[in-house]
């Protein structure tokens, strides 16, 4: 089954809507869309081995997200991100995808992008690249099958090295991310360069941040990414380069594999100067910062009337509220989670 995409006059008739600047000056030109809380996954840093997740009710139907993405294409966003939960076990997720290519071909949209944990990819990987869709981010945080299923708990590393197959073979660029985990994959950061290097892959390092609730200590978890550097520092040489993908991570080129490596710290080192972006989950709740707690329901204005009109001002509204940034802190004392809800709610 498909949908038909809104008609084309609430765009036009938005194409005049001013930009989103927030009150620290930063153009707002990113936005994340998380099209479902649920994954096949359950990472041990991400979510907790029993979740509850929200009722379908409560999910923005595609059409939903398709006109909510538009509005924000109309107020001068260019790059959309669409995640998870897992964006790709939302049903009949391609129709949005290929909806919103539209926007790619009127040259309003830079570009559409997927993060994913590569568990459908080898299905969806030639359709996605049709849509338009010409980069992906595939999580993969270590290269040992027993290490992988014990950190995704449901995850099998053969099926997603051949999502990735798939997604190269479909001419996809992607770019593996893997999250940083002391005792995991800390002694495995070279194997992950080389792996990632070798394909011809961009690979990125994230600190865990500490959202949601889950099992274990995130202090057992957490491995600082300046002590990553440092030890890689002993054996490879890092070359700082100015390369930006959109994204808060910072780049190096790594002279020994002329591959590039992304660092993102927003523990060890804050980030939000810069900020671009702002998040939109699966009940279209808009988070202004991943990590704070203000949001604004995009949902009601959304339902209340088929005119973008109470849209738009729900959206100004809350981009005058874009916090200056983040504050969060990893240690022992903090008993509570920086924020209560999961990043598989806002996505990464
Ligand atoms: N399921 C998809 C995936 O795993 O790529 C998309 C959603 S997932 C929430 C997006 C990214 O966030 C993944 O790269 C994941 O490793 C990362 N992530 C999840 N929880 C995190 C946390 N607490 N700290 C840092 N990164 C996290
Ligand atoms: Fe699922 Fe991605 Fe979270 Fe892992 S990181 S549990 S794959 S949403």
């Amino acid at each position: 089954m498909t949908f038909s995409p809104p008609p084309q006059t609430s765009d036009k008739a938005a194409a005049s809507e001013p930009a989103l600047v927030d009150p620290f000056g930063r153009h707002v030109s990113y936005l994340r869309v998380s099209v479902t809380d649920r994954c096949d996954f359950r990472c041990v840093y991400c979510m907790s081995e029993h979740m509850s997740f929200l009722p379908k009710k409560d999910l923005l139907t595609l059409e939903e997200l398709d006109r909510l993405c538009s509005a924000f294409i109309s107020k001068g966003v260019r790059k959309l991100r669409i995640t998870g939960g897992e964006p790709l076990v939302r049903k009949n997720i391609l129709s949005l995808f290929k909806s919103l290519s539209r926007h790619l071909e009127t040259g309003r949209l830079e570009e559409v992008t997927l993060t994913t944990n590569g568990s459908q990819l080898a299905k969806f990987a030639g359709d996605l690249r049709t849509a338009g869709v010409r980069r992906v981010n595939v999580s993969v945080d270590t290269l040992d099958p027993v290490k992988f299923k014990a950190v995704t708990r449901w995850g099998d590393l053969a099926t997603v090295l051949d999502g990735i197959k798939a997604a190269q073979r479909a001419g996809l660029a992607i770019k593996i991310n893997a999250v940083a985990l002391k005792d995991v994959n800390e002694h495995e950061i070279d194997d992950l360069i080389r792996f990632a290097h070798g394909e011809g892959h961009d690979l990125t390092l994230i600190e865990t941040m500490p959202l949601g609730e889950i099992e274990g200590d995130r202090t057992d978890q957490y491995l600082p990414l300046s002590r990553v550097r440092a030890d890689l520092l002993e054996r490879w040489t890092l070359d700082d380069i100015p390369f930006r993908t959109g994204g808060p991570a910072r780049y190096v080129t790594v002279r020994e594999t002329g591959g590039r490596l992304g660092f993102i710290t927003p523990l060890t080192h804050n980030f939000c100067e810069s900020c671009n972006r702002v998040r939109v989950t699966c009940t279209g709740t808009l988070f202004m910062c991943l990590g704070q707690e203000d949001a604004a329901d995009l949902r009601t204005p959304l339902r209340a009337s088929p005119d973008n009109g109470l849209l738009f001002e729900a959206i100004d509204a809350a981009i005058q509220r874009k916090p200056k940034g983040h504050d969060f802190v990893i240690d022992r004392r903090a008993q509570k989670p920086a924020v209560g809800r999961h990043m598989s709610m806002t996505g990464g």
